[in-house]
């Protein structure tokens, strides 16, 4: 029979530790010091005590659970003397039967990895979802992380052992994170649609209004009617828009939501995962019969990548009346015109001035996406709450100095247009780090006709400075740019800067920023604060109604914008978790 949480808190000690045996390999000193923070409110609870427990132990210990792990697919799979969860783990992703082949593979990667780091290969076979990676994928990922640096493939091995431990305890608990698992599937049914040319490589690219695009506003527009909502369009800029009406035909709504549009060999979660965190949530509500004192809007923007198109964050323009007639006018790399692709695709332009949305009929934004970052993967923390979208700044400059020649001009003499950008890089590497949460790029740096022999006499660059208030910003710009016309003073060059784009930082509304506060807590997982690097669509909406963010662990050092962002079922179940939360503070709120 599967263990409750309610016996877990009342057995005495070495009984509740002998019901948490065989979560860690051969450890099971982990969940016997994780049973000091009893009474457990949650399976997150126990899964981020023993996180702390192993966080909090010595090197050497950290060191020793890993040896204890068997190596995938070797001697002791052969000789059948693994741990049953192991046997059985092994097994679900089939490595017990592998071709002659493989095998080899695996071994060599095997020996080749135990020669490098000293300590077998772990990967949670099971995968992201539960329910087993395929061979190929645990192929490819042994390969890739034997490049790794060895301190982050420690942190990796113990990474993967804590998801191990995960799913060890899902089925302790017969606990299946069946709403993380639905969100999990839609995303991998919607990424089968992508653009011509990616398609054949097995890579995912929808950009706005191709085939693929128009494709995935179908299939959410289906699936939100299959959960209920009452109301579902696609919009005059291709926007999927799903409304579950509140108990009232006057009450107000919570509007929420994210982009479908992707980048060229983009991932399957970006943007995604917030469409369907809450697509989940109405789909509960309609099963429970359930109305609550406000609607729910969800909306699927068409754009927010700026792929095929210049326009950018096209779809939450929309809606806060910032679409730009004379984007209509752009045209993609094939010289075909938004107008063009969208009356192609049966939209109606004449109506967009008309998506604008009256604030005041809306309780505030709320948006849930994939952290795209390595912040919450590397402290092991599922969820993070987002206090504001940094603004930035960009520059686009040029260095001049005097080209001359590199084997006869001393020193003392030179005036390099690259070594002063490169001493402002280095000094903005420095400044940044001063505030802690700012961050400045170089991201643009070459010499124009340089040549191996010359003093680079001229040197273009670019500069992108992020932080999570414009005073904070502008600080650091205003800092960086007096450290220019200082470098440049001392070292006889001259220089141009041209402000290139200026972006208002979004700090997130106190009362929202306070409801996911406060559901994070209830769901018995830590509580983290962090400021978006990253641009999202909430920037938009913040512009005419109060908003606050939530962000998902993301696997793989947080990477995104690239085929191997993701995320686990289980993280996702959580951001439902809150996401229900949330929506039943505000009913109670506005009751
Ligand atoms: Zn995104």
């Amino acid at each position: 029979m599967a263990l409750t949480l309610e016996q877990l808190n009342a057995a005495p000690a070495a009984e509740a530790a002998a019901l948490l045996d065989g979560l860690y390999e051969h450890s099971p000193w982990i969940a016997g010091a994780a049973l000091a923070q009893r009474p457990f409110r949650s399976l997150a609870h126990i899964k981020h005590a023993m996180v702390q427990v192993l966080a909090q132990a010595a090197p050497e210990q950290q060191l020793g659970l890993i040896r204890a792990h068997p190596e995938l697919a070797g001697k002791a799979m052969v000789s059948k003397t693994l741990t049953a969860e192991s046997t059985n783990e092994q097994d679900k992703a089939g490595l017990t039967d592998c071709t002659p082949e493989e095998f080899a593979r695996i071994q060599q990667l095997n020996a080749d990895y135990n020669a490098r780091f000293g300590f077998p290969f772990i990967l949670a076979v099971r995968g992201p979802r539960g329910t087993g990676l395929r061979k190929k994928e645990i192929i490819d990922t042994f390969a890739r992380r034997l490049s790794n640096h060895p301190d982050f493939e420690r942190a990796e091995a113990l990474r993967n052992i804590h998801r191990i431990a995960e799913i060890r305890l899902n089925d302790k608990f017969g606990y299946e994170p069946v709403l993380g698992n639905d969100v999990w599937d839609w995303q991998e049914k919607l990424s089968a649609h992508t653009d011509p040319g990616y398609a054949e490589l097995g890579q995912l690219t929808v950009t706005y209004l191709t085939d693929a695009h128009r494709a995935c506003a179908q299939r959410i527009s289906h699936w939100m009617r299959d959960c209920g909502f009452d109301e579902v369009e696609i919009d005059a800029v291709g926007n999927v828009v799903g409304r579950y009406h509140g108990a009232t035909p006057s009450a107000k709504y919570l509007i929420t939501g994210s982009h479908y549009d992707t980048v060229r060999n983009g991932g399957k979660y970006d943007g995604r995962l917030g469409i369907f965190v809450p697509m989940a949530c109405v789909r509960e509500l309609h099963r429970q019969h359930r109305r609550l004192p406000f609607g729910i809007e969800v909306v699927a923007f068409a754009e927010e990548e700026g792929q095929r198109y210049k326009a950018t964050f096209l779809g939450s323009g929309a809606l806060i009346g910032d679409f730009k007639q004379e984007w209509l006018d752009q045209k993609d790399a094939d010289g075909i015109t938004m107008r063009e692709a969208m009356q192609h695709a049966g939209l109606c332009i004449d109506d967009i001035p008309r998506l604008q949305r009256d604030a005041a009929r809306y309780l505030g934004f709320i948006e849930v996406h994939i952290e795209q970052g390595p912040v919450l993967n590397e402290l092991d923390i599922p969820l993070g709450v987002v206090t504001s979208i940094n603004g930035g700044v960009r520059y686009v400059c040029e260095m001049t100095g005097m080209a001359s020649h590199a084997g006869t001009t001393p020193m003392d003499r030179r005036r390099d247009a690259a070594l002063g950008v490169a001493e402002l890089a280095l000094y903005m590497e420095q400044r940044a780090a001063q505030d802690g949460d700012s961050v400045a790029t170089i991201g643009m740096l070459q010499v124009p006709n340089g040549s191996i022999n010359v003093v680079p006499g001229r040197c273009q660059f670019s500069m992108d400075m992020r932080a999570p208030t414009d005073p904070q910003r502008d600080a650091m710009a205003a800092d960086v740019l007096a450290k220019l016309e200082e470098i440049a003073r001392r070292r006889g060059l001259q220089y141009k800067a041209e402000l290139s784009m200026k972006a208002a930082a979004a700090p997130s509304a106190p009362e929202w920023q306070r409801r996911w506060e406060a559901a994070v807590q209830a769901l018995g997982v830590p509580l983290y604060r962090m400021p978006s690097g990253a641009g999202h669509d909430a920037m938009k909406l913040h512009e005419v109604m109060p908003q606050a963010m939530l962000f998902v662990r993301g696997l793989n050092s947080g990477i995104s914008h690239n085929p191997l962002e993701s995320s686990t079922a289980d993280d996702m179940q959580l951001a439902v978790d809150a996401f229900t939360h949330v929506l039943n503070q505000l009913a109670q709120e506005t009751a």
